[in-house]
Order: C-alpha cells, then structure tokens, then sequence
C-alpha cells in the first residue's frame, strides 16, 4: 500500500506564514499528502496547495449541517473552502473541548453524509496504557466512531493510532509497537466491515513522528503513514518528509 504523510498544524500559523511555508515545498506526485490547518487559513491556502498536489483539511467540524450553532463549522463550509478533508477525533479535541465518542460518532456521520473524507483519529492516555487497557480503549473508540457507518462503510476514510502519551512529548512509540497495535486495528475493522476493506484501509501512526525517525515507522507493514504535528511546522522538515513519502 502507498504510504500517507498529513500534517496537523493545530493552532498555528497566519496566513502569510502558511503560504510562505507552501513556497518552500516540491510538487507532489502522489495524492497521498494533505495538511490538517486551522479555519481562517483554508481558503487562502487552499489553490496553492492543490497546485503542489497536496490535499487541504480542517482540524474539527460540527456534527450539524447547519443551524443555531454558534462559532461552528459544518462539513459544507468546510467543502465550499476547499477543504479536501477533516480530521475528527484528536485527542487534544478529546480532553481539552470534552469530545465524546458518541460526539465523534456522529461528525463521523455527517462527514459521510457530506462525502467528506476524514482522519479518525484514536488512541489511549498513559493511565489506559500502564493499566493494561490499550486495546479495549481502542475498540471502544473505534466501534462507538463507527457505529453508525456499518452499512455505508466509510470509501475514504482513514485511521491513525495516536498515543495520547507520545503527542507533543518527543516520546515516540516504538515502530514496533506501533505495527502490532495497527495490526490490531486493522483486525477490528475487519470484524466491523469485512477483511479486504480493512486491507486496503490506511492505518497511520502519529506521535512525536519526525524527520529522523518517519522512515522506522514507515518500514512497518502496518503502518501506513504518519500524522505529524509539530514536526510538520517546520517546511524543510516536511518537504524532506515528502520526499520520503513519493520515494516509497
Ligand atoms: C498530533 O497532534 O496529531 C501529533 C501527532 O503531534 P506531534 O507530532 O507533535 O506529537
């Protein structure tokens, strides 16, 4: 499978920083970069990344369409910017705003719904770790996100298992780890669909990925690709991260 690489820039950048960094990437070949941004940063920078042949996303969205929901974006603004794609369920979203699964759940719906495509994003806190409850965390994410999809099963969408403790910490998971946990992933997304479209699902890993160490994750067979924050603030960084990614 193709390996993805998306950055998720959180809240940073203005919009002459966001298009300074695009002017220091290469044109991409493959469709399978994309740059999670903040709200006020997608229109402007939307025509210029797609001319490098990198898809544009949002961070979040409502679960609503449209209506009374005051400071909300809906899956149709977020398309009318030109955004290609959101990513739901990061875990700053989680326990900084109080997402649910139930919440994730239903944006996961409406992204469906509005044939957005998404990164759903799950992973377990320290405590869940050192308990021993890494896995049945995760499926609970996982099943409860989806449960709404069983029927429709979601045609672009992808995973990524981002620790809560190795976000934003310099305290990556082991690529070793990672691959047995995607392994596991994908096993339980075949219970929820069936077995060759969890074969062909990209499942990612994001934590504290950077330059040096993308290519360690990137040799793992269950390993798709990376989500990188921080790392992916840092242009040179990230074309170099590009480059690694259209080299395969
Ligand atoms: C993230 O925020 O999705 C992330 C993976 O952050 P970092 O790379 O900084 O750990």
């Amino acid at each position: 499978m193709k390996k993805h690489l998306y950055a998720n820039w959180k809240m940073y950048k203005t919009r002459s920083e966001a298009q300074c960094f695009l002017g220091e990437l290469d044109c991409v070949v493959d469709k399978s970069i994309g740059i999670g941004a903040g709200f006020t940063l997608l229109s402007d920078i939307s025509m210029h990344s797609k001319s490098l042949g990198i898809k544009i996303g949002a961070q979040t969205m409502s679960e609503h369409l449209e209506g009374a929901f005051t400071g909300e974006v809906s899956a149709k603004q977020l398309k009318d910017v030109g955004a290609d794609f959101v990513i739901l369920g990061h875990s700053e979203r989680r326990y900084l705003i109080g997402e649910t699964n139930e919440v994730i759940s239903k944006k996961v719906e409406s992204a469906i719904g509005q044939e957005m495509s998404f990164i759903l994003c799950i992973g377990e806190n320290i405590e869940q770790r050192e308990g021993g409850y890494t896995k049945s965390v995760l499926k609970k994410q996982l099943t409860t996100a989806l449960c709404g999809t069983i029927d429709k099963y979601p045609s672009s969408m992808i995973i990524a298992y981002e620790p809560v403790w190795a976000i934003g910490t310099n305290n990556s998971a082991t690529p070793h780890i990672v691959n047995d946990i995607n392994s596991y992933i994908r096993e339980e997304v075949g219970e929820l669909y069936n077995k060759e479209y969890a074969k062909q699902l990209p499942i990612l890993y994001g934590g504290s990925v950077k330059l040096d160490n993308l290519e360690s994750f990137l040799s793992q067979s269950h390993i798709d690709g990376a989500l990188v924050g921080s790392a992916s603030l840092i242009a040179k960084d990230f074309n170099k991260m590009i480059q690694m990614i259209e080299r395969g």
